[in-house]
């Protein structure tokens, strides 16, 4: 069974194969890129950040040198941004330790950050046809449903794991980990998946008890937290005041319009008036609102109701940057205060 699975997989493979830009080439650093920007994030939304990011740092060198802040401006809008902070730190490592080379063994990449087992068996298969598994959301779905395992993720994990690595082809794990990351994305998808159209549907036992949707089990989600928050655009002389998040923990690195969780507060404009004079010792007249933006991330839903404020006296305490608006392109923000930064840049220009 073994054999046919991974005959039937490579022929099929072999005409279907995606035709994607991180296919073209075995160079590990173009792999490792691809890899952590599929992570989580569709192909199509990767596309042009990939492209980007290669024009940018063209190679390991390149990307170790540049300022962390140069990097997250490429990575705006493709989120999870400690992706592009790992990215950046592996460089650094690569260039020190391994003389600008991808380690090609599964101890060292794993040390790097950001490299998980996943990532590390994508590199090693990929990059240097090493016989490492994989184990994505694809292809766990092709093996749960090929093997008919179910069952709780962190049960079946180790499993499937196990199917992973028996099934890689001596000599053949490029094509053959591709082929089944392709499978799950194209053929055996979350929903109606075209068993019609499948190479293995004859050994899949999924399809042969006639309910393939059945498996995976699928994971309970759970229903995210709303939170409320409050920024003000404080603008001084045509200057707005931004800071730099701390370089770790969510968001790190990005900049942002000074901000506080909202915790019930009704008077909306009094509150941020006593948040802005107590945090930074800034006197502010409170205008109108901005708006309401919104934005979803994995773990909770955010509202950020955002006023325009007038500094009307008082220093500013802290690392803070009054920044022109003319210059916000230059800053990376995350997606909700780059929106806010396009707000105040079109309600200036209406004035
Ligand atoms: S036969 Fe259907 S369920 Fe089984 S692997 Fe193929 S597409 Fe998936």
């Amino acid at each position: 069974m073994k054999k046919k699975i991974q005959s039937k997989l490579l022929q099929w493979f072999e005409k279907n194969r995606r035709d994607l830009p991180w296919r073209k080439t075995q160079d590990p650093y173009a792999i490792w890129v691809s890899e952590i920007m599929l992570q989580q994030t569709q192909v199509a939304t990767v596309l042009p950040y990939y492209q980007k990011f290669l024009k940018t740092f063209p190679t390991i060198r390149s990307l170790a040198r540049a300022e962390l802040s140069q990097v997250l401006k490429i990575w705006e809008g493709l989120g999870y941004y400690s992706r592009a902070r790992n990215l950046h730190q592996a460089a650094k490592t690569i260039l020190n330790r391994f003389g600008g080379k991808i380690p090609d063994n599964p101890e060292s990449l794993l040390r790097l950050p950001g490299i998980g087992r996943y990532t590390a068996g994508a590199i090693l298969s990929i990059a240097f046809n090493q016989e490492t598994p994989i184990l994505d959301g694809n292809v766990k779905r092709v093996l749960s449903r090929l093997f008919a395992i179910s069952g709780a993720p962190q049960k079946t994990g180790k499993l499937l794991w196990k199917y992973s690595a028996s099934l890689i082809p001596e000599g053949h794990a490029r094509s053959f980990n591709q082929a089944l990351m392709d499978l799950g994305a194209m053929v055996c998808t979350p929903k109606n998946p075209l068993c019609s159209k499948c190479p293995i549907r004859k050994i899949c036992k999924a399809f042969r008890l006639g309910e393939p949707e059945e498996f995976p089990s699928l994971i309970v989600k759970k229903a995210i937290p709303r939170i409320e928050a409050i920024a003000a655009v404080i603008q001084k002389e045509g200057k707005v005041l931004l800071k730099q998040r701390p370089p770790k923990g969510l968001l790190g690195g990005l900049w942002e319009f000074p901000n506080w969780g909202l915790e019930g507060k009704k008077d909306l404009k009094r509150f941020l008036r006593f948040k802005i004079k107590n945090d930074f010792g800034l006197k502010v007249k409170c205008r109108e609102l901005l708006g309401p933006f919104q934005q979803t991330y994995s773990h909770f839903r955010l509202t950020m109701n955002v006023f325009n404020c007038e500094a009307i006296g008082g220093g500013v305490k802290g690392r803070w940057k009054w920044v022109p608006i003319q210059d916000f392109d230059q800053y990376p923000m995350s997606r909700i205060f780059r929106r806010i930064a396009y707000a105040t840049i079109s309600s200036s220009t209406e004035v």
